[in-house]
């Protein structure tokens, strides 16, 4: 499992995501964030939230390191892909950073409390996120909760959020004996082991596999309703079942036809390993984004509208997102959309036309920076050297100005009551 911290010197942007995770305060998205960075090997100690020793959390050590503990983005290795975890804050009343958050990331976990179910700010985020058409998964956290209620939970997800669920998981043991799930996918049991250290992957257990057996045939009704070439393709080749079943999931998560459901204990440490498996199946990566688009002539826009693809080929094309004092120096966080920037390039801020040279391009770990010589489309990075950019600024290649386009944000939906 540790290998999967490995840092992964370069990176097909086809192996990128770029994630955030979205939950109502006190769901559970620091200890979510802390355990995905252990599971990933980015840490090796866990903390716990109660004693205020998270890498997210504040820590007046890691500010003296020049490292941001907010990190507005922290990166992490799994399955030989690379995840940049995008911070966005949990609460609405930071709507503007909320904004931006999600304009910069690809895919979300949303969060739900197994025994809350959705509640009003999770709901709030929700049609945030679907106004920004972010594809999402739903985790339902804290199933070790006295109350806790998968399905409970399960229906709330489809009557508050108007949403289909897809639930991939049954879990094994119910409250503090909640121990492990069987993934519906896979048709495997995957058991935590008492100390935390892993997991145990094996058949589904006899006493279980009417139950998973009823659960896996509704998965694929409701997936077959929802997308019907899957239930041809199911029809035509049976050895094919498991693939097409993961290939229609992401094709539903790309449309927001359906949300994928999986559910653990976070604080247990009980679910993580699959989380971060699902993030790389069925969440975007950035080559699946369409291209961004914006204005040629800045502020002046007199010229042609451009779009800018997510190749490494195209103009150099970003936008700051925020922007964090430490001592290292200040921390400018760009999404890059399309293009390559290098180490030494200058770059423009097409919307006051001054041009700044970038010192350093660093890939902000949870303990450390790693130095960087370039960054292409998809990438999430911190750079130093640029004094003036501000968070929503677009920086571009000198030779092709552009202002990226304020995202496009599609009518709220309205809340199913
Ligand atoms: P955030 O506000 O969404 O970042 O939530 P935190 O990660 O800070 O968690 C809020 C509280 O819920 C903390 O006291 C956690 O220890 C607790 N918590 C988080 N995950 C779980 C879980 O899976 N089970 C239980 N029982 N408690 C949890």
């Amino acid at each position: 499992m540790r290998a999967n911290g490995r840092p992964l010197t370069t990176t097909s942007p086809t192996a990128v995501r770029n994630l955030g995770i979205l939950a109502h305060v006190d769901a559970g998205k620091t200890t979510i964030t802390e355990r995905i960075l252990f599971a990933t090997g980015a840490i090796h100690k866990r903390g716990e939230v109660h004693h205020g020793t998270t890498v997210t959390d504040y820590d007046p050590q890691e500010r003296d390191r020049g490292i941001t503990i907010f990190a507005a983005a922290v990166s992490c290795t799994w399955s030989g892909h690379h995840v940049n975890l995008i911070d966005t804050p949990g609460h609405v009343d930071f709507s503007d950073e909320v904004e931006r958050s999600l304009r910069v990331l690809d895919g979300a976990v949303a969060v739900f409390d197994a025994v809350a179910g959705v509640e009003p700010q999770s709901e709030s985020v929700w049609r945030q996120a679907d106004r920004h058409g972010v594809p999402r998964i739903a985790f339902v956290n804290k199933l070790d909760r006295a109350g806790a209620d998968l399905d409970t939970a399960v229906a709330s997800i489809r009557r508050r959020l108007g949403v289909v669920p897809l639930v991939v998981q049954l879990p094994i043991g119910r409250e503090d004996s909640f121990t492990g799930v069987v993934d519906l996918v896979a048709m495997r049991a995957l058991r935590w082991r008492a100390d935390s250290a892993g997991f145990e992957s094996g058949p589904v257990p006899e006493p279980l596999r009417e139950e998973a057996g009823e659960r896996r045939r509704l998965l694929e009704e409701t997936v077959a309703e929802l997308h019907a070439e899957a239930l041809e393709e199911f029809c035509a080749d049976s050895r094919l079942r498991d693939g097409t079943l993961a290939r229609a999931l992401r094709e539903l998560t790309l449309r927001g036809d359906g949300v994928v459901v999986l559910c653990g204990s976070a604080y247990r440490n009980r679910g993580i390993e699959p989380l971060l498996d699902a993030v790389v199946a069925y969440l975007p990566a950035p080559t699946d984004m369409p291209p961004v688009r914006g204005a040629a002539n800045g502020a002046e826009a007199d010229g042609a509208e451009q779009e800018r693809a997510p190749d490494p080929a195209e103009p150099f094309t970003a936008l700051a997102f925020k922007v964090t004092a430490t001592a290292t120096g200040r921390l400018t966080y760009l999404r890059v959309y399309a293009g390559t920037l290098r180490k030494g390039a200058a770059v423009l801020d097409a919307a006051t036309g001054r041009t700044e040279r970038v010192g350093r391009i660093l890939r902000v770990q949870a303990d450390r920076h790693e130095d960087r010589q370039e960054a292409v489309a998809g990438d999430i990075v911190a750079v130093i050297g640029l004094k003036s950019a501000r968070a929503g600024t677009t920086l571009c290649a000198p030779g092709a100005p552009v202002v990226l386009e304020p995202p496009t944000v599609a009518e709220p939906v309205v809340s199913v009551a």
